[in-house]
């Protein structure tokens, strides 16, 4: 397997990477050890010699000096803290093992390291399209709780399997930490799938250096600039909250702070369909609600750049150029229970004709198809993980089922075009648990009406109207969703009218909010003081593909393989100029 012979050699330089002593200043090379690059992928390489003033740094690959090797003149700066040695746009362009040997000479003293890279060769072409499906957050038991709720389950056996489920070509757990913590954030993880980099938390499309400017990190090339740049092919990016937000920017974007998102809203300029929230980052400055620090109007210089605009459902579902920028909220997107089910006025805000994840799937799909060269699509379900966050299961159960619904429109689509490889994963998990039930027809109440074992029976979901999701949030029996991970908040296990954080800040520290299950149980926090929301947790999500290309995806993977799942199945050359 290509990926097995990968892993493979990968794993015989484990070994390798030394670091000098601290006094003498720690020496860092960008990309870390064991980074592995698709032939001919561009990115930044720098040595760093932090806390010392180099007289001298040597980099060479195989005895030659990288400068030469790679035909660049490096960037050389150095100062009594810091000195850097920067090569920005090389490529390794010939697939196998390449080490990179760095000497260091500071204060009389020699400092050696080395890393090991590995390069993977261009696979031959399987699939003309991909589509990436995140939801973001959606962790095992997310995907068991949406299946129970759309789907049901009569005396153990389920009455039917998510469409995500029925992607059965390739499956594989995904292990998705960042290579500075155990536990990543949405940035950081999807730029791996993006890149097949590792990263930090809150950066994209980057690796971490010292500069404190979050622009001036050496950058990796990401899915989005590779496809267009070896074939020409188009890109959508469909989510549910801003579109400015951590998983579509880090498919576009290069910058170690995630917060940099008016920085990002331009980078949108490099997909042809996008689609999400977060109008606030494309108005003017003196727009009401805008977040912009000055005049520019990106929906102006969108449209000038040949994109129609579509502000709500109707306009989407009526535009029909080859370049389209829908944004229908200022912010996130509202979840589909409020959107389409409960439509409180007064959590909507006017915006009350929001397009489904459904309907931005399938207009994506219809104009990128036009695309002769093929398009690669990423969809994700946002709000999966923002609800979680919430500690609001059943919001995020819906959400689960609209992403679901959104994968059915990719594989009916697939079905006829027969050259589309689809892929359906989360970024990261969260530390929830189906533990049972709960209900109160005995009239026990709070931790007492938690049913376990065999006192769990059944939830009582139905789906009356047949449309997938269940008729209503708060049946008879519901489930019993528990959290690893939570700040001081109430519990009342019932679904909520509106969305209400679990814990409100006052200074540094978070309170449980009094407006959420007043009358429920009240639970300390096991996480630190000053964290209001429910956290990610690093366990392994669950990541189901089908289509040309889908073989590649089994075992155990880290989740930079899904990049080079990709690009293997596209059989994307970028050694060609
Ligand atoms: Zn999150």
């Amino acid at each position: 397997m290509w990926h097995n012979k990968i892993l493979q050699a990968a794993g015989m330089f484990l070994i390798c990477a030394t670091v000098a002593s601290a006094a003498d200043g720690e020496l860092v090379v960008l990309p870390i050890n064991r980074a592995k690059f698709l032939a001919g992928q561009k990115f930044d390489m720098e040595v760093e010699l932090r806390g010392a003033k180099a007289d001298e740094i040597k980099v060479s690959i195989g005895g030659r000096d990288v400068s030469e090797f790679f035909g660049v003149t490096p960037v050389i700066q150095s100062d009594a803290n810091l000195s850097s040695y920067r090569l920005n746009g090389v490529a390794l362009t010939k697939p196998g093992a390449v080490k990179v040997d760095v000497e260091a000479k500071a204060g009389g003293n020699t400092l050696r390291t080395s890393v090991d890279y590995i390069v993977a060769a261009p696979g031959s072409k399987q699939a003309n399209n991909v589509i990436l499906f995140i939801g973001d957050g959606m962790g095992l038991a997310s995907r068991q709780i949406a299946r129970i709720l759309s789907k049901g389950i009569t005396q153990g056996k389920y009455d039917g399997l998510l469409d995500m489920e029925l992607l059965n070509d390739g499956m594989a757990l995904i292990s998705t930490s960042g290579y500075d913590s155990l536990v990543t954030d949405s940035a950081n993880a999807a730029s791996a799938y993006a890149t097949g980099h590792k990263s930090v938390v809150n950066a994209m499309g980057v690796y971490e250096n010292s500069s404190k400017d979050p622009m001036a990190h050496p950058k990796v090339e990401n899915i989005v600039e590779l496809v267009k740049r070896a074939r020409g092919m188009s890109v959508g990016l469909v989510t549910t909250s801003n579109i400015t937000d951590a998983t579509p920017a880090a498919m576009v974007a290069h910058t170690r702070r995630r917060a940099e998102q008016n920085f990002i809203a331009g980078e949108m300029l490099k997909a042809d369909i996008v689609l999400g929230g977060g109008s606030r980052q494309f108005l003017p400055a003196s727009t009401p609600g805008s977040q912009r620090k000055d005049e520019r109007n990106l929906i102006d210089e969108f449209k000038a750049a040949g994109y129609t605009f579509a502000k709500d459902r109707s306009e989407l579902v009526s535009a029909n150029g080859d370049k389209i920028l829908g944004l229908f909220n200022l912010d996130n997107m509202d979840v589909y229970l409020d959107r389409e089910v409960l439509k409180d006025p007064d959590v909507l805000r006017g915006f009350t004709n929001q397009p489904t994840l459904v309907e931005m799937t399938q207009k994506a799909i219809d104009v990128l198809s036009r695309n002769k060269n093929g398009f690669f699509l990423m969809v994700e379900g946002a709000c999966i993980d923002k609800q979680l966050h919430a500690m609001d299961w059943e919001r995020s159960a819906y959400d689960t089922i609209e992403f679901d619904k959104a994968v059915a429109v990719a594989r009916k689509f697939a079905e006829t075009d027969g050259s589309t490889l689809i892929i359906a994963t989360a970024d990261h998990s969260h530390g929830i648990s189906i533990t049972g039930t709960y209900h109160e027809r005995d009239g026990k109440t709070g931790r007492e009406a938690v049913r376990t074992y065999a006192n769990a029976i059944y939830p009582t979901f139905r789906d009356a109207d047949g449309d997938g999701y269940p008729d209503a949030p708060a049946p008879d029996v519901t489930l019993a969703v528990q959290y690893a991970n939570h700040p001081d908040y109430y519990e009342d296990f019932k679904a909520h009218d509106k969305p209400v954080s679990p814990a409100i800040m006052s200074g540094d520290i978070a309170i449980a909010n009094t407006k959420r299950a007043q009358d429920g149980i009240f639970y300390p926090g096991n996480i630190p003081s000053n964290e209001s929301s429910e956290v990610h947790a690093a366990d392994d999500v669950p990541l189901s593909a089908a289509g040309p290309g889908a073989d590649y995806f089994m075992g155990v993977m880290d989740n930079t393989e899904v990049f080079f799942g990709i690009v293997r199945a596209l059989g994307i050359d970028a050694t060609k100029k």
